[in-house]
């Protein structure tokens, strides 16, 4: 009898244990009100279920019903021919009609099947209805009734939005200002119907109102804004032609996020590395999600107290010269390239010297390291090797070839990290550059 009131008093302790660490857990991903309702961030890092708890983020892997350019799996690699596109009086695969029935009834099906009619409370899902990824537009007979021409499906397009979003009020529905959907519709749209705008044409810089880009971008946000409140942008944090050296975005990102809130938009999706491995994308990214909630946020204390707590050893080191990249960024209102060569890098904020500087001492450093620092600073040097043959590659020299032998070996090293296979968004894997280079 003992016995049994003592297993049943370490039953109900456990019990309690549980029940206070999950109140813990809750109140500790308690996030203050964030101006924008979508928080979106495709970064290896954002793709872990518990950051994304911590840091308030979303992920379009887990936040979309239907994402960006994929109504193929909706309608089938090969769909019926009612909603294959004409194109100059011809059938076209490679566009679709966005008046066909048979569309709209298999995006019903599939919105039914997997998202219900998003009547019960947290079940609502948002879902991007796009044209194929190309300027193609539909002129068949319905089409240009609703007013397509050869360059403008939104009519189209929007029409379709505006069925689904009344079949599903508690759906939200997105196309993007792209290609030929860039032109705002005539009509305002309903209110869970909204428009991913790419900030493309915005200066990658922290000033850069007095630019053509900002005129354009601004006059789209303009033009929309006209027909819907709901307005996300799409928006870019990575070299997408080098993952691996570093891109001090963050002072450039905040001056952005300060302008889309001024704007009224309501979310924002930056594109990122995705799954693939990017230097410094731990921090950058517990900052962005920061800075998604607190638009005055003080970046440089963030990034200093970030390093210190996650990075006891190397922690100073790495933040002083990451912010030193920031400042140049910031002071010289460079250009930081989306698709930037190590040239323009260098030219950017790159300072050779100081980066090889940088590399050695965090190799020493990373000596003293121990348990998640080390399993980290593993994949940074291994990516800085990257970053450093190239710089190699800019001035090639003979005295230079036992070093280059050694970075080589050290970027091999890539293979036992996990997701680390690319330096790129295309035709950029680590295992190619090192047989083009090793010769
Ligand atoms: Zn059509």
């Amino acid at each position: 009898m003992k016995k049994k009131t003592t297993f049943k008093a370490i039953y109900n302790f456990c019990l309690c244990l549980i029940g206070l660490t999950s109140c813990y857990a809750q109140n500790k991903n308690v996030h203050p009100a964030s101006p924008f309702e979508f928080r979106g961030i495709y970064s290896p890092t954002n793709a872990l279920d518990n950051i994304r708890d911590q840091y308030g983020t979303h992920h379009v892997d887990y936040d979309w019903g239907l994402w960006g350019h994929n109504l193929h799996k909706v309608v089938g690699e090969n769909p019926d021919e009612s909603i294959v596109a004409t194109i100059d009086g011809k059938k076209d695969k490679d566009q679709y009609c966005f008046s066909s029935d048979k569309m709209y009834s298999q995006l019903v099906e599939y919105i039914i099947d997997n998202f219900g009619d998003g009547e019960t409370p947290g079940s609502s899902t948002r879902i991007s209805i796009m044209p194929r990824d190309n300027k193609k537009s539909c002129t068949c007979k319905q089409c240009i009734a609703a007013g397509n021409t050869a360059t403008n499906a939104t009519p189209a397009v929007t029409n379709m939005l505006r069925k689904l979003a009344k079949r599903f009020p508690k759906h939200q529905f997105f196309t993007s200002a792209y290609h030929s959907t860039r032109m705002a519709p005539t009509e305002k749209l309903p209110a869970n119907v909204g428009v991913f705008i790419s900030a493309i044409d915005l200066p990658m810089r922290v000033t850069f109102t007095e630019t053509k880009g900002y005129r354009t971008f601004m006059g789209l946000v303009k033009e929309w804004k006209e027909k819907t409140d709901l307005i996300y942008v799409w928006d870019y944090s990575r070299n997408f032609s080098d993952y691996l050296s570093p891109f001090p975005c963050l002072k450039v990102m905040q001056r952005r996020l300060q302008l889309f809130n001024r704007l009224g938009v309501k979310g924002i999706f930056l594109n990122g590395s995705g799954d693939d491995y990017a230097t410094f994308d731990d921090m950058q990214t517990c900052i962005l999600a920061k800075m998604m909630y607190d638009l005055a946020l003080d970046v440089d204390a963030e990034i200093q107290k970030y390093y210190k707590t996650n990075y006891p050893e190397t922690g100073k080191l790495i933040a002083d010269y990451y912010l030193q990249l920031e400042h140049r960024v910031d002071e010289s209102n460079h250009i930081i390239p989306l698709y930037g060569s190590m040239e323009e890098e260098v030219a950017s904020y790159l300072n050779v010297k100081a980066f090889t500087e940088f590399r050695s001492r965090l190799e020493d450093a990373s000596k003293k390291a121990t348990g998640a620092e080390k399993e980290k600073l593993r994949y940074m040097l291994t990516a800085l090797s990257f970053t450093h043959l190239q710089m190699l590659a800019m001035k090639p020299s003979d005295d230079n070839q036992q070093l280059k032998a050694q970075l080589i070996e050290q970027l091999k090293g890539h293979k036992q990290l996990k997701g680390m296979n690319n330096y790129g968004e295309t035709d950029a894997v680590i295992d190619t550059y090192i047989q083009k280079i090793d010769n």
